[in-house]
């Protein structure tokens, strides 16, 4: 693997550039400012008067709609919620997008799934944080930057990849260092992630565990500690050093009840499951089922959602929460 870091990227291909960031939520507010810190010349597009635009208003930045911002722009960067994407792509960003102009994601979703298809005369190109929005504006402002991946899906201009390493040079990307991989591989390991594990798989080991032991008489304070609070403790150890140091970590009782008994939670089945989930994201099933909740009003999900907020573990840890740590 190829790393990119600071002295690998001449980032003066930015200078004189336009830069537009549609989107000022977690993504759009973080790179937008961190962009602007570094002497680039950003606009922020978002809708008139509404929150956003509020919120870049009060952070000293250019605030216009997406269509103005987009008007004139010789870098455009998608930051808005991959589900919008494309309905806000074909009404005000396709008629006002200039011919060499280059568009900019932090995602894969919308190409891959081709709910953008961009015209042949522009770059597309991709810079995806390995990072939530706070965390790298944070890690910006300490000096230093989170890892990204960076994509070119066209070069139209023979420029492509200077801007796109230029950009990560400008969000402290390279200070870590970057790598290249297609928007495909992005996409698809990226929602795999979020639906195997990080979101899907954890919530749900949480749940289960959690009513086992409520239902077997244990206090649900006790187990809100055990199954939920404690898991940042173990995903720390293993952020930072591997499963094996989480191992040496943990008490010898942990790791041996641990190695003895989590394939009997997580079977060959789940893993026959995973593989399932995973073709699904790949032959466009899901980012499908998605769109049209997403275009039916998000009814199941307001209503998962809504069912998750009703159960005991999410009552107790709220309690539990403000008792002991004065937070929601
Ligand atoms: P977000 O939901 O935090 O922000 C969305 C912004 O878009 C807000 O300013 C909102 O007002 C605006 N918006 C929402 N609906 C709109 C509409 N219909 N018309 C116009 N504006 C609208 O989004 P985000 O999480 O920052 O995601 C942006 C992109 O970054 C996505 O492609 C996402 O996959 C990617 N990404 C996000 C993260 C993350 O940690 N959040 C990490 C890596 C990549
Ligand atoms: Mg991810």
């Amino acid at each position: 693997m190829q790393i990119y870091r600071d002295v690998d990227v001449d980032s003066s291909i930015l200078e004189g550039k336009r830069i537009s960031v549609l989107g000022y939520g977690s993504q759009g507010r973080a790179q937008a400012l961190c962009l602007r810190d570094s002497g680039v010349d950003v606009t922020v597009g978002v809708r008139r008067d509404g929150e956003s635009w509020k919120a870049a208003q009060k952070d000293g930045l250019r605030v216009t709609d997406i269509a103005d911002a987009v008007k004139g722009a010789d870098i455009v960067m998608m930051l808005l919620p991959d589900e919008v994407q494309g309905g806000v792509y074909k009404e005000l960003v396709e008629p006002n997008l200039k011919s060499g102009a280059a568009l900019e994601f932090a995602h894969g979703f919308a190409i891959t799934f081709g709910t953008i298809v961009p015209p042949k005369d522009v770059d597309v190109i991709m810079v995806a944080p390995k990072g939530p929005g706070n965390m790298i504006r944070m890690i910006f402002e300490e000096g230093f930057g989170v890892p990204a991946i960076f994509s070119i899906h066209q070069d139209s201009t023979g420029k492509a990849r200077d801007i796109v390493l230029a950009l990560c040079k400008k969000m402290g990307f390279t200070r870590p260092g970057v790598f290249e991989e297609s928007f495909r591989n992005e996409c698809h390991t990226d929602l795999f992630g979020e639906q195997a594990v990080l979101c899907g798989g954890i919530t749900e080991l949480i749940k289960k565990a959690f009513e086992v032991l409520v239902e077997a008489g244990y206090p649900p304070e006790m187990a809100y500690f055990e199954v939920l609070h404690e898991t940042k403790l173990v995903v720390d150890l293993i952020n930072r050093g591997g499963l094996s140091y989480m191992w040496r970590e943990v008490s010898n009782t942990a790791e041996y009840g641990g190695l003895t008994r989590r394939s009997r939670i997580v079977t060959e089945d789940s893993k026959e499951e995973m593989r399932k989930i995973l073709k699904e994201i790949q032959d466009g099933t899901f980012s499908n089922q998605w769109i049209s909740e997403f275009d039916g009003g998000m009814v199941n999900m307001r209503k998962m959602e809504k069912d998750e907020e009703g159960l005991l573990v999410e009552k107790v840890g709220k309690e539990i929460r403000r008792e002991f740590f004065n937070r929601e």
